[in-house]
């Protein structure tokens, strides 16, 4: 953990540094609240939750154009809009990018724009922070992840990339869902079934987070505890949480869509989270009277660190054409193009269900027919004790081909749409980005045979030698600079099933 209370500190030192860029009266509320006075928290407070309203309210919206003041009033929010115009006036905030981009002079914002800016700008500097967390994300667990979150940035490209914290781990604590949203992204089924926080379940449940830790390393710290369920639904949740804590060092992140039907759970969550600097819990709110509901019942201070996200048909944000959205198009609901990102998985690494003691090995891609809840699930197995989960981890990590062998079958990953031999070195290019690769004799033979996409990486390096006298190892070498990158293809067989795989974990399991 030494090395986490490192990374923390230099997350601390990042925080003022991004602070102090927005103002010499700005500091670091997010990841250090307590340097902030409570009128400062209030007018951030009071600025993220007319941002709300008008993120969600369409009525809202059309009323703050047109009268502010008198619109901020009738709904309750105690704020000067005009203080902060730039951030809800899109047509003048665009405006302001534009003459900035044109080198023009241009006004500087109030105080409440640049603290409200700095909150976001230190959010932002977390998320990037969960992802590229080093402690424990080595070795070949890491390189793996590493593939995975290149690979989704030329499939998904770098904004939605950007967005994915790849998460080591999730746990479902539950079986199902009891909200049944018709988008949900990973197909979430009924409610069946939950995990009770009984003392063979609670054994289990800590054996399970320290092998997690022992397995993979600290990273499992930005892990959470729901995935195709509402963390809400299990009424134990709170003694999952805190054991978790624990044995992890932190709270996992909260995303709930039932903050209102226990509120008094919800309360005792937030109040457990709320000494712990720089969280984000998140409400996911489907409908504009739960928005109304949310606001009535919790001040803007109170939820300061708890994101609203907007899911109700009036927020006009596109569903990802993922999961159950794939089969469902309710009327006056907008859902992503074709050429959008269709996803809204967001790990790379285990996937368990503590139900069923289940773990799958999961990480994000486009929603389709194989993969209709927008991730891969590359093989899977279960257990009943630490020293099974413990084998297991270890086996799906020696399966997910970190690198290239000499059988690895190579071939460019489809998502590529050009790729370019030329003097400099070797270009691919999805929809998205494009890549250099250099320093490789032999890229035009290379090319052909990944073209192919038939040759092992040992025939395709024989070939080169044959051809161009290149040496097995350069080869090699390139080829694992492409794996690398995300760009050859790791979709796993049609042909060899995830079914197969499973087959052939519970067979090691029980060997
Ligand atoms: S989106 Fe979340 S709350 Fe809604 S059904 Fe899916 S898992 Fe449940």
């Amino acid at each position: 953990m030494a090395d986490m209370r490192k990374e923390r500190e230099e997350r601390e030192e990042r925080a003022w540094e991004i602070a102090r860029s927005f103002g010499e009266d700005v500091v670091p509320l997010f990841t250090v609240p307590g340097c902030a006075d409570s009128e400062y928290v209030s007018a951030v407070a009071r600025t993220k939750r007319l941002l709300e309203r008008w993120s969600m309210d369409n009525v809202f919206r059309a009323r703050l154009y047109e009268h502010p003041q008198e619109a901020c009033d009738a709904y309750g929010i105690d704020i000067d809009p005009q203080n902060v115009r730039i951030l809800w006036h899109e047509q003048e905030a665009r405006q302001r990018k534009q003459d900035r981009a044109n080198g023009l002079p241009t006004p500087q914002d109030s105080r409440s724009v640049r603290r409200y800016r700095s909150f976001i700008a230190e959010k932002l500097a977390f998320r990037d922070w969960m992802r590229d967390v080093k402690a424990g994300v080595s070795g070949r667990f890491g390189l793996w992840r590493l593939q995975q979150m290149h690979r989704c940035t030329l499939e998904l490209g770098p904004a939605k990339s950007a967005g994915l914290v790849h998460a080591t781990v999730a746990f479902e604590l539950q079986k199902g869902c009891s909200v049944g949203c018709w988008f949900c992204g990973v197909g979430a089924e009924k409610l069946s079934a939950h995990f009770a926080y009984s003392p063979e379940h609670a054994a289990l449940w800590r054996d399970t987070l320290d092998v997690c830790r022992d397995v993979i390393g600290d990273s499992v710290f930005n892990g959470f505890c729901y995935w195709a369920s509402d963390p809400l639904d299990n009424p134990d949740y709170i003694h999952f949480i805190t054991d978790f804590r624990r044995a992890l060092g932190r709270y996992p992140q909260t995303t709930t869509a039932i903050p209102l039907r226990n509120e008094a759970k919800t309360r005792e969550i937030l109040d457990m989270v709320r000494d712990c600097a720089g969280e984000i819990q998140r409400f996911s709110i489907l409908t504009l009277k739960m928005l109304d509901d949310v606001h009535s019942r919790f001040t803007p201070e109170e939820l300061i660190n708890v994101e609203l996200l907007p899911l109700n048909r009036e927020s006009g944000v596109p569903k990802a054409n993922a999961g159950h959205a794939r089969v469902k198009s309710p009327r006056g609901h907008a859902k992503t193009s074709d050429e959008q990102p269709q996803t809204i998985a967001c790990m790379s690494g285990f996937l368990f269900n503590m139900v069923d003691r289940s773990v799958r090995m999961v990480t994000p891609c486009h929603a389709s027919d194989r993969w209709p809840n927008g991730y891969r699930v590359l093989a899977q197995g279960h257990f009943d004790n630490a020293e099974q989960l413990r084998k297991l981890l270890i086996r799906l990590i020696d399966g997910a081909g970190h690198v290239v062998t000499h059988d690895t079958t190579v071939a460019l990953n489809p998502c590529l749409v050009a790729t370019t031999v030329t003097r400099e070195g070797y270009d691919i290019a999805s929809i998205w980005v494009k890549r250099t690769l250099v320093n490789f004799p032999a890229f035009a033979a290379l090319d052909r045979l990944l073209r192919d996409g038939v040759h092992t990486a040992a025939d395709v390096a024989t070939r080169i030698e044959d051809e161009t006298g290149t040496p097995l190892v350069d080869t090699f070498n390139i080829l694992n600079e492409l794996l690398r990158l995300g760009a050859l293809d790791t979709e796993p067989a049609e042909a060899e099933p995830v079914v197969q795989r499973v087959g052939a974990v519970k067979a090691m399991d029980s060997a």
